[in-house]
């Protein structure tokens, strides 16, 4: 860009302008949104804390996501007293990925709600291949899912009322 016609004014005061604001003004409002520019969701935002669900069950699914919930397998490894076998299907021992998306009970309760409320894009028969809790967890709520506010609260609701379930069977 060229500059001409330019003189320096010793006597003038220098202005201010904030940049952050169409008229470049400061106002506190405007300074508070500068603060979220260039920040982007993480998945965890996306998963657990922007979607729908009261406090305590995002709490529950953020444990759940770093695989920090007390199933038996992570209780065994310390030594605790557990359940052992998985108190939904008493067939295999309980891990978090068995409980979230691999035990029998939790698949059929799964297969009914997606029937209910026609899922179409859910299948359950893929659920098996996931690794980690939050590898199937992302996957209910990754991009080209519809309605993936919707769905990132229906899993954690889900999750929490089979959770609720197992609890009732081991206390
Ligand atoms: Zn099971």
């Amino acid at each position: 860009m060229l500059l001409h016609d330019f003189r320096l004014d010793m006597q003038a005061e220098d202005d201010i302008i904030w940049k952050h604001a169409n008229d470049g003004i400061y106002t506190a409002s405007s300074a508070y949104k500068a603060q979220f520019l260039g920040l982007t969701l993480s998945p965890l935002d996306r998963m657990v804390w922007k979607a729908w669900a009261p406090p305590k069950i995002k709490f529950f699914a953020w444990l759940a996501l770093q695989d920090r919930i007390w199933t038996a397998d992570r209780l065994e490894k310390r030594g605790w007293q557990n359940c052992g076998l998985c108190p939904l299907c008493k067939r295999e021992q309980e891990t978090g990925t068995h409980f979230f998306f691999k035990c029998r009970y939790t698949l059929r309760l799964w297969r009914l709600i997606i029937e209910q409320l026609g899922l179409a894009h859910m299948d359950t028969s893929e659920w098996h291949l996931d690794e980690t809790v939050n590898a199937w967890w992302q996957k209910r709520t990754d991009n080209n899912i519809p309605n993936r506010d919707a769905m990132a609260s229906l899993t954690m609701l889900v999750s929490w009322v089979i959770w609720n379930e197992r609890n009732a069977r081991v206390f």
